[in-house]
């Protein structure tokens, strides 16, 4: 049996008829840019999240730059990430020209708690981007707390996160601004690249807005040095689709996990934890091994497809080496030992059984 990391086979067999259908719909209304598709998707978003605003931008990436950028981020000011998210949340720092600070996480959720963060927090620093790393929520509450405490914007980067929730309340909604991606492996994925940035302040969301369309409001009429990162209504109308189903999707995740959960024994191999007031939408589901590479080549030969997120923490790729960020321990640690296992809406009994098996004879 060949297990595939991913695939949206399944998913996108169920709703193909439907989104052959919106595409026809977008295509004959003949309106790419800035329209109804759009429109609806921002406030069916920002209602499925719990916050007021919603703006539907580019990709995930660009939604933290634009949520930086909104809350006047600059050169020379730090901003505190955790020290073993995608590249994307350093990146977006880097960007506007600010120090991204790295801080370890907690080695059993892999998510950022209070632990470390008031000893980075510098004169320099402005911001902490809380990651929900691997789908599930940082430990959100203990980090709003010190960021109120020291004065400094909180933004969630909730790319890996949709659905998940710390003590009942959707992750996005905590802190000044939350952002997501919609890349199309994510929880929720358009068919392409796709993202947005969700808030209740009235006065950022109008600023992203203008930050999103060339920082204007008004056509030719620019307020700020803004870019171009838009949703397109074509993605925002697949969007719109998938959302509808989302809670199912999220359910059979999880579901799923608790297989994995519940099947995997084996005294070689670690399984994720969850941390307490929150839960865990499983985007990855993220083992331990000491012989993580040795696991792997086994799982190959037994044709199961695994993924390592990620392999080379933020402070070792090349693209940071001269900005001589610490590479901390547990960063380290799980760049060395992780290992994804596959994890997909429609994955069959018989399909998750035999990677459970084929684990457990490790
Ligand atoms: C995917 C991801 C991003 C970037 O999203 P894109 O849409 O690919 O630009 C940012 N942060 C995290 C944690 C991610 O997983």
């Amino acid at each position: 049996m060949k297990i595939p990391f991913a695939t949206f086979k399944y998913m996108h067999a169920e709703i193909k008829d439907e989104m052959f259908s919106k595409f026809k719909d977008i295509y004959d209304k003949d309106w790419f840019i800035l329209g109804d598709e759009v429109a609806k998707f921002e406030k069916e978003y920002a209602k499925y999240v719990g916050t007021k605003y919603c703006i539907g931008v580019g990709n995930g990436l660009e939604a933290i730059i634009l949520a930086l950028l909104a809350l006047g981020i600059n050169a020379d000011d730090e901003v505190i990430i955790p020290s073993n998210t995608f590249i994307a949340t350093a990146l977006a720092v880097s960007y506007i020209g600010a120090k991204p600070i790295l801080v370890d996480p907690d080695i059993n959720t892999y998510n950022l708690s209070k632990v470390g963060l008031e000893e980075a927090i510098t004169p320099k620093t402005k911001a902490i981007i809380a990651v929900h790393l691997y789908g599930q929520s940082a430990d959100i509450a203990e980090i709003k707390a010190i960021a109120k405490k020291h004065h400094l914007y909180l933004i969630e980067d909730c790319a890996q996160a949709h659905n998940a929730k710390y003590k009942n309340k959707k992750v996005g909604t905590f802190g000044d601004i939350g952002c997501f991606s919609f890349y199309p492996g994510k929880n929720l994925g358009a068919l392409g690249d796709a993202g947005a940035v969700v808030t209740n302040n009235l006065k950022l969301a109008e600023k992203i807005r203008a930050l999103a369309n060339y920082g204007s409001i008004k056509k030719y009429q620019h307020i700020y040095k803004g870019l171009n990162s838009r949703l397109d209504e074509l993605q925002a109308g697949f969007l719109r689709i998938k959302l509808k189903h989302l809670d199912d999707y999220t359910k059979e995740k999880v579901k799923l996990a608790q297989k994995y959960l519940s099947g995997i024994n084996n005294p070689k191999i670690i399984l994720p934890t969850i941390g307490i007031n929150r839960t865990h939408v499983f985007h990855v589901f993220a083992i331990r091994c000491q012989n993580r590479d040795d696991l792997q080549k086994y799982l190959a030969k037994h044709d199961i497809e695994t993924g390592i997120h990620y392999p080379i923490s933020i402070a070792k790729q090349k693209a940071y080496k001269s900005d001589m960020l610490n590479d901390l321990p547990i960063a380290k640690q799980i760049a060395d030992e992780e290992l994804s296992l596959p994890l997909y809406y429609g994955m069959t009994d018989e399909e998750i059984n035999y990677v459970i098996d084929t684990i457990n004879k490790y």
